[in-house]
């Protein structure tokens, strides 16, 4: 996950982990992102489009 929004510069980094687990708790992505405070629309996307890879790679050494 990038630490920053490539659009906008807004430190985000450190809040993709809460929005994952507010999802999987059952929480409306929409609404977890207007709780963390992620307004812009370019913000919203570096989160809502972002795919964890780290777990498909690391079994391949
Ligand atoms: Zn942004």
């Amino acid at each position: 996950m990038p630490v920053r929004c490539f659009s906008c510069g807004k430190v985000i980094g450190h809040f993709y982990a809460v929005y994952k687990q507010k999802v999987a708790m059952g929480e409306d992505p929409q609404r977890a992102l207007d709780q963390l405070g992620i307004e812009r629309y370019c913000c919203r996307r570096m989160i809502m489009t972002h795919v964890d890879l780290i777990d498909d790679v690391l079994p391949y050494p």
